[in-house]
């Protein structure tokens, strides 16, 4: 009865959407929806990735943390995990770089929390200029 109870917990389960494998629930965040570890490696490795230049990664980063500060206030965003599920090769590294050139360059307020990965956008200067007609 009991084990009968079990199976059908792990049939309710999602699986990977390539393999049938039932999804561990220990995934990581960063890890594909709909895919298993192996498959996920397996996609990964099939995609080209894209490499960005330094002065790019800062506007990637920017448009991250913003979305990110929009979306969830608060909460921190693991930069360089979004970058990978965009196929973007980049090191924690450059992304530390990019969000010092935005803290050093611009002002931003850039919050981490040590010993924990991800960035949080607190506070940033921008400007909104409407175009004029004619
Ligand atoms: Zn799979």
């Amino acid at each position: 009865m009991e084990i009968a109870a079990r199976r059908k917990g792990v049939s309710e389960r999602p699986r990977c959407s390539r393999c049938g494998a039932v999804l561990s629930a220990y995934r990581r965040p960063d890890e594909p929806d709909d895919l298993c570890a192996a498959c996920g490696l397996r996609q990964a490795s099939e995609r080209e990735w894209k490499l960005l230049d330094p002065e790019r990664l800062v506007y990637a980063v920017a448009g991250l943390l913003l979305s990110a500060a929009a979306e969830r206030p608060g909460e921190s965003v693991h930069l360089q995990a979004v970058l990978e599920r965009r196929y973007y090769l980049t090191d924690n590294v450059d992304v530390h770089g990019a969000v010092q050139k935005l803290r050093r360059r611009y002002r931003w307020k850039v919050e981490a929390e040590a010993g924990r990965p991800g960035y949080r956008l607190s506070d940033w200067s921008y400007e909104f200029r409407r175009a004029r007609k004619g």
